[in-house]
């Protein structure tokens, strides 16, 4: 008989272990909330759990986004796969950052939580939690987000809805497994390309930037002006700007060694410097283009590239490698 597969879950807070309603919800005791909604999983994998925090997610930090990674590292000998829990709010920005830090990953980390806490009846919670799990044991070695019924690359997913059950998507990209009846594998997962490496460092000065008509080309100036290294312009459709002032602005940013980024406010499609004039001149002025990056993929990418290297010309290079199938 093959031994049982063994699952660590980490717990970071988030809705489905809060109480409170009515009233503001608010984390509350592990034990109570999650721990009895697990129990009956012991069937499918012999559970750990690790207790990172029990914050709402707007409170994450990369220090936390490094500590869990550094979990994750340290359980790749004892565990078959990991499954995070955590707040939907920052959920994608959390999986795109742990898909840069844990590099050639060998093992699947699940990221999932709930719109609605475990203890309630209607709670969506319990079916994500199984599923994750289920996904956790798959040959899937990619950090993913489960989330009403797909698994998709953490890196390729944005939080689409305040009030749906399914709250994700990932625009552009199939899922990597679908939960019906049968379990189906739209997309083959990544597989590592090397041994398995640790990575850590992130620097937060960064920022996005939503264009909208007329904005001011000084509000990028102000923002170089304050020791910003990184900054996401959330552009026009295909990654398209405002001639009038953008042009000189960006190529100010990028000869202080600030990395400008191009990406479009739209959810499907890509950002395509060049096929319009406005971004024709913007990456002629020195600015780089996030294609088909989420915000939450691009700008975690940006904090942790600027985390490796001071070094401009390191970033502009790095920018446009693929490192955990964020392109
Ligand atoms: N505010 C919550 C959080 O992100 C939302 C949720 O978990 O659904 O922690």
């Amino acid at each position: 008989m093959s031994s049982p597969r063994r699952l660590l879950f980490l717990h970071t807070g988030g809705t489905l272990g809060m109480k409170g309603d009515p009233g503001p919800l608010a984390p509350s005791h592990y034990s109570e909330t999650v721990l009895p909604f697990v129990r009956g999983l012991d069937e499918l994998a012999e559970i750990e759990h690790s207790y990172l925090c029990n914050i709402d997610s707007s409170d994450m930090t990369p220090a936390l986004w490094e500590a869990l990674a550094a979990t994750i590292a340290q359980g790749l000998d004892r565990f078959d796969g990991f499954v995070v829990l955590h707040g939907t709010d920052t959920m994608a920005y959390s999986a795109s950052a742990l898909s840069y830090l844990l590099q050639d990953l060998p093992k699947p980390v699940i990221f999932t939580g709930a719109q609605r806490p475990l203890a309630h009846l209607r709670s969506d919670g319990r079916q994500n939690l199984v599923h994750a799990a289920i996904c956790a044991t798959l040959d899937v070695p990619e950090v993913g987000v489960f989330f009403s019924r797909r698994l998709t690359r953490g890196n390729r997913t944005t939080k689409s809805s305040v009030q749906s059950y399914d709250a994700y998507r990932s625009p552009g990209l199939a899922p990597l497994v679908k939960m019906g009846v049968d379990i189906d594998y739209p997309m083959a997962a990544r597989r590592p390309a090397g041994p398995f490496r640790l990575r850590a460092g992130f620097d937060e000065r960064v920022a996005v930037l939503h264009l909208f008509p007329h904005i001011p080309a000084r509000t990028l100036d102000a923002l170089v002006d304050d020791g910003v290294r990184a900054v996401l312009l959330l552009a026009f459709g295909a990654g398209n700007l405002p001639l009038t002032g953008w042009p000189r602005s960006i190529e100010r940013a990028t000869q202080a060694g600030v990395a400008v980024i191009v990406g479009t406010q739209c959810i499907d499609g890509s950002a395509d410097l060049g096929r319009y004039a406005g971004s024709a001149a913007a990456r002629d002025a020195g600015a780089l283009g996030a294609g088909s990056m989420t915000v939450e993929g691009a700008l975690t990418k940006a904090m942790f590239l600027l985390g490796q290297s001071d070094e401009a010309e390191q970033f502009r290079l790095s920018w446009g490698l693929d490192l955990a199938g964020e392109l």
